[in-house]
């Protein structure tokens, strides 16, 4: 198997470098998170990442002046720079394409746009790279499909595709479990016990009611694709069937 790229990530705040951290690792990539201009320095001059996301607002230094910095590094032209930035403005835009950033996130951000951005921006480099020059070429991105499921526990979040899910509580209680392990078989009794837990006084027909309501919510993402399946007199287990993507 190829070594999972690196990526560096220099955010200073830590409720986004966490989302980020979470996706890139969830996607196959190895996030390398730094908070400040210098420690990204650092850990560059260490071992050069395969992409860098740059912050522009850093509270040691601008991303861009940070860009430059690491440009100058050895092997840093070489490395694809990605900038993010909170203030909406084309002024970063323009100054951070001018100065050769491969590309501009602008915040809020999905944070599933900027893997798929990242990926793009690695396969195009590597394919650059091993036309230009026969070695060393970069380590292949890994290009498996959005993950089908994404699982965020913090954040109490479930995306399908790739889309966030609007559950309400007990959706998502039953369909954390659901994904957490595919192809098992839940029994009702179980959900309700876990989800609800067991001073409730719902009934089995509370777990069809939600897996229902689940369903049409995941319809709307997948109209033709069945992700639970029911296990007629057992329960409910989520489907090891779906294809990579949906189009
Ligand atoms: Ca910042």
């Amino acid at each position: 198997m190829a070594p999972k790229p690196r990526i560096l990530l220099v955010e200073d705040e830590s409720g986004i470098a966490d989302t980020l951290q979470y996706v890139l690792a969830t996607d196959g990539f190895t996030p390398v998170w730094c908070s400040t201009a210098e420690e990204a320095m650092r850990q560059f001059q260490a071992e050069p990442p395969a992409l860098a996301v740059l912050d522009v607002g850093l509270p040691d230094m601008n991303g861009f002046e940070l860009f430059r910095r690491l440009q100058a590094l050895p092997g840093g032209s070489q490395v694809p720079m990605v900038f993010l930035t909170a203030r909406s403005d084309e002024i970063d835009r323009v100054v951070g394409l001018e100065l050769g950033a491969d590309d501009y996130i602008a915040k809020p951000f999905s944070p599933r746009e900027l893997v798929a951005r990242v990926r793009t921006i690695l396969r195009r480099s590597s394919r650059v790279n091993s036309a230009a020059v026969p070695a060393p070429v970069l380590p292949t991105p890994a290009v498996s499909a959005p993950a089908i499921w994404l699982l965020d526990e913090e954040r109490r979040q479930i995306r399908f595709y790739g889309r966030l899910l609007e559950l309400s509580r007990f959706e998502y209680g039953v369909l954390r479990m659901l994904v957490q392990k595919p192809g098992r078989v839940f029994t009702r009794d179980e959900l309700l016990l876990t989800v609800w837990g067991d001073d409730n006084d719902s009934f089995d027909r509370t777990v069809d009611a939600h897996i229902k309501t689940l369903r049409a919510k995941l319809k709307l993402v997948a109209p033709a694709l069945e992700p639970i399946r029911t296990l007629r007199g057992t329960g409910y287990a989520l489907s090891e069937a779906l294809p990579e993507t949906i189009s």
